[in-house]
């Protein structure tokens, strides 16, 4: 069967993400084609993905990288046209000529280019949990008001959705209901630190942090998955991708990551998406959906595994995840600050500005000090965020970059 190819933009090329979904593009050249790739610094590595997938644009988040890259590739004959700055990024996200967009910016800074895509009416593949964290009701909106379509790369909600009925539709209010979902269960590993002693975390350094069991990632999640902010990030993600409150959403550790999460229905029955720990899987998933394509993914060997737990996530060695549960049943702008306060106090633990357990300490004195208010559109959110950024790092004695 002839098809038409894809056009596909990948904000965050360079990433860890990006790289998983150039690896599976590169499997199916008669399925897609590379419209646009962003990068933040690492200017060679672009221009390297750029000799190989030849896109129309290529963005750089420095003007000045941006005419090194033109330069570089009018040198080898290449006509990518070389975009910089938030700008470039919502022009490849919104351009006509692009059908997917792969949102795999990290943090905040991916929210304006995921926003574009979902508003310009994209099939977008979102990776970038924080844009829903920080404005899940104004993207969901977006999404709905476009027709969008928004499929999870999250492996716990390509799980879920894979697990939910093929009609599930989120924007209709009493779904769940209808389909008989009773709740939904999201897997996490644990991180590094799961059987650590609690005395100890006082002291555990970012390569320490950073070791993560089972996945390979960028620092930021490896961090977010030793604290366990990401499984709270990624149960505010759930609530507003498929609408369940969160009293409905639950966590449970199961730390060699092979079931990937699960739904619960009223009778009892519990389906789960099960597959190796690698992102390739979730990936190939989005962007063939409702098909299903070679991701380079490995048979699970059941036998070899022999052994599957689980156990209740325990909220005093991981106080970032009740955070987190506490700051959806708040509100959206907490959600928000929550955000922003943890990328600020990663990216300082990172820098062995503070220690690990100042994380959660300092996201919990910035909750305290701003109020809920209301969220009425991204210049908003990005407001919100920027006063908790400060306000957060003037908790940590930094400066205000
Ligand atoms: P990463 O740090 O490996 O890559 C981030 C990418 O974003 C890079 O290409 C970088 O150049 C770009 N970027 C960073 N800051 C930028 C900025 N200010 N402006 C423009 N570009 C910028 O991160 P990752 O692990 O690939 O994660 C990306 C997103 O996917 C995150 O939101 C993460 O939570 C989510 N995610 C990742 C994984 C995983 O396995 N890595 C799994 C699930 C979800
Ligand atoms: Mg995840």
């Amino acid at each position: 069967m002839t098809q038409r190819l894809q056009q596909v933009t990948i904000l965050g090329a360079t990433g860890s993400i990006g790289s998983s979904t150039l690896d599976v593009i590169r499997r199916h050249p008669d399925r897609f084609r590379i419209f646009a790739l962003t990068a933040q610094r690492r200017r060679e590595e672009l221009l390297a993905l750029c000799t190989e997938f030849r896109p129309a644009c290529a963005v750089m988040a420095d003007p000045r990288d941006a005419l090194w890259l033109a330069d570089q590739l009018r040198q080898q004959g290449l006509s990518t046209e070389v975009l910089s700055g938030e700008e470039g990024l919502c022009t490849v996200a919104a351009a006509s000529e692009v059908d997917t967009v792969m949102a795999a910016i990290v943090g905040a800074a991916g929210l304006p280019s995921a926003f574009a895509a979902a508003r310009a009416g994209k099939r977008v593949l979102l990776a970038n949990k924080e844009a829903l964290v920080m404005a899940g009701s104004i993207f969901t909106d977006a999404v709905h008001a476009s027709g969008a379509t928004l499929l999870p790369i999250d492996s716990e909600h390509n799980a879920i959705f894979q697990c939910l009925p093929g009609n599930f539709q989120r924007q209709t209010d009493n779904s769940a209901q209808q389909h008989g979902i009773r709740r939904l269960i999201l897997t996490a590993s644990g991180g590094p630190f799961r059987t650590a002693p609690l005395s100890s975390l006082h002291d555990v350094t970012p390569e320490q942090a950073c070791a993560h069991p089972n996945w390979s990632m960028g620092q930021k999640i490896s961090v977010d998955s030793a604290t366990m902010m990401n499984k709270g990030l990624e149960v505010i993600e759930a609530h507003w991708l498929f609408g369940l409150p969160p009293t409905q959403i639950d966590v449970v550790i199961h730390p060699q990551s092979v079931v990937h999460s699960m739904v619960e229905y009223c009778d009892g029955s519990v389906l789960a998406q099960m597959g190796q720990p690698d992102m390739r899987t979730p990936i190939a998933n989005a962007l063939s959906h409702p098909e299903r394509i070679d991701a380079g993914v490995a048979s699970l060997n059941l036998p070899k595994l022999a052994t599957l737990t689980f156990e209740a996530p325990d909220f005093a060695r991981f106080p970032c995840l009740k955070l987190a549960y506490d700051a959806l049943e708040a509100g959206p702008s907490v959600a928000t600050v929550l955000n922003a306060a943890n990328e600020i106090c990663v990216a300082a633990f990172l820098e062995r500005r503070i220690g690990f357990l100042a994380i959660a300490e300092t996201i919990d004195r910035v909750l305290h000090q701003i109020p809920q208010q209301q969220q009425e559109n991204l210049q908003h959110v990005l407001e919100i965020d920027a006063a908790a950024r400060a306000l957060t790092r003037r908790h940590l004695g930094l400066q205000t970059p």
